[in-house]
């Protein structure tokens, strides 16, 4: 399937390359690269893809319109295996890995990024258990999710602080065994629908005191007294997905929900997107690549002055620019997801791939637009919806100023003596 790219397997062997430089095998041992996905990879995706294009794709517009959220659709995606895929198998998950689950997550952004990302924020709440979480809390918060079609958020993004995470407000303070927490979370995607909420807190009052050691990372019940959830935001594009302000009030939380221990919150919160920023590259990608085939499409149908658009080399290297940034993209979260996979440290190459992905994720969707002419414009036309659903790409996970610091601090990283 021409759309589909090498997966990086590091295992090796570019025999080519041992012919072209004359090198012997030996000198490139542990080199190899595949550009096969396994059988059950080829599975997985074939799956998401019937999924998306003959359940996702025919409501995406009545969804994006009405902002309803897509409840009966995550419900089927559940039953299907096709969301929660990387829950551990001790806890009644598939153990997925992060590539694997790179691989449904771009075929689903395919069909619609604002069902997606409600599936996908699942990903984010539950990662902090994942990488954090004890025996217990694993067993009741992420084995409930593979027992019903639940939903979970990261609560962390405050009104007064979101790329600076270190300046959030809010406060859990101990009082016996458990902890009060009072504050204002805003942006929380899947706030309204949550069952449990990842929470990100400070416990440490001292400004002096390290970001390292000052927040605490607690699992909150959603029903819990004191949690007040605020209305749907009406967002510019993924409309479907539910974003919400939530204000904690004196919301008592037992000690047994702490993850890993007091002040240990910060690392985990931030170490969780090591594993989710590929995803979000893969969503972006997938999006990328629906603007991709609906341009190429209509270019080839869409006649002036005699010839179908296509044929005017303007429009095709338009098509052909886009097609360069979505293989590019593809390659960049496969590696990302690749090297978390392998047990090392991705912090770069999720960055590289989650900035890459959101910024030509924008640039080919606005050039789709161009290249539906004034059909583009029109929400009749599906590219209108792609172009407004991009734009959060460059913002949420880190917006792309912030990916930029870390990949400029990484990099620099590898330099110093
Ligand atoms: C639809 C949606 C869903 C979201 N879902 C979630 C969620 O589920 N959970 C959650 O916790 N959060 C969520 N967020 C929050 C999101 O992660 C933040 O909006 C984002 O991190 C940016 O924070 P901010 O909005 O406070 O912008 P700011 O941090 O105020 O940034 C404003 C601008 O300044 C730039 N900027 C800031 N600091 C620097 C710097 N040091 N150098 C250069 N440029 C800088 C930013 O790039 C941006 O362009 C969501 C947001 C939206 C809109």
């Amino acid at each position: 399937d021409a759309s589909w790219s090498p997966h990086w397997r590091g295992v090796l062997s570019m025999s080519h390359w041992t012919e072209a430089s004359g090198k012997t095998q030996d000198t490139l041992e542990g080199l190899h690269l595949s550009a096969e996905l396994t059988d059950q990879q080829k599975e997985f995706q074939q799956l998401a893809r019937k999924f998306a294009r003959e359940e996702m794709i025919p409501v995406a517009a009545a969804y994006d319109r009405s902002g309803e959220y897509p409840f009966p659709i995550i419900k089927k995606a559940w039953e299907l295996g096709l969301i929660n895929g990387h829950i551990p198998q001790e806890y009644g998950g598939m153990g997925l890995s992060i590539f694997d689950s790179c691989l449904i997550t771009e075929e689903l952004a395919y069909a619609c990024t604002g069902m997606q990302t409600a599936m996908e924020a699942n990903s984010l709440g539950q990662m902090p258990v994942i990488i954090a979480g004890n025996d217990a809390q694993k067993k009741k918060y992420l084995g409930r999710m593979t027992e019903e079609p639940l939903m979970c958020a990261y609560c962390v993004t405050e009104p007064g602080a979101g790329s600076d995470v270190a300046n959030i407000k809010t406060r859990a303070v101990r009082v016996g065994d458990d902890y009060v927490v009072n504050g204002q979370k805003m942006w929380i995607t899947n706030g309204g629908k949550a069952n449990w909420y990842f929470l990100l807190a400070r416990t440490n009052p001292d400004p002096k005191c390290p970001a390292g050691k000052a927040f605490t990372g607690f699992i909150v019940d959603a029903d819990t007294p004191g949690i007040q959830v605020g209305r749907k935001e009406m967002n510019m594009g993924q409309r479907c997905s539910d974003t919400r302000g939530i204000t904690f009030e004196d919301v008592r939380i037992p000690k047994e929900n702490v993850l890993i221990t007091e002040g240990a919150g910060f690392k985990i919160a931030m170490g969780a997107f090591d594993n989710t920023r590929p995803p979000v590259a893969a969503g972006a990608t997938g999006l990328a690549q629906r603007a991709l085939d609906e341009a190429t499409n209509y270019a080839l149908e869409r006649k002036t002055f005699g010839k179908a658009i296509a044929e005017h080399q303007a429009v095709s290297f338009i098509l052909a620019e886009m097609a360069m940034k979505v293989e590019l993209a593809r390659m960049a979260y496969q590696r990302s997801a690749w090297e978390v996979d392998q047990g090392r440290r991705n912090t770069y190459y999720a960055s590289i791939a989650k900035a890459f992905a959101g910024d030509i994720a924008n640039q080919v969707a606005t050039d789709a637009v161009q290249v539906f002419g004034g059909n583009g414009f029109n929400s009749e036309y599906p590219v209108e919806k792609l172009m407004r659903d991009a734009k959060i790409y460059q913002i949420y996970e880190g917006t792309a100023q912030i990916q930029r610091l870390i990949i400029s601090r990484e990099h620099f990283g590898k330099y110093k003596k």
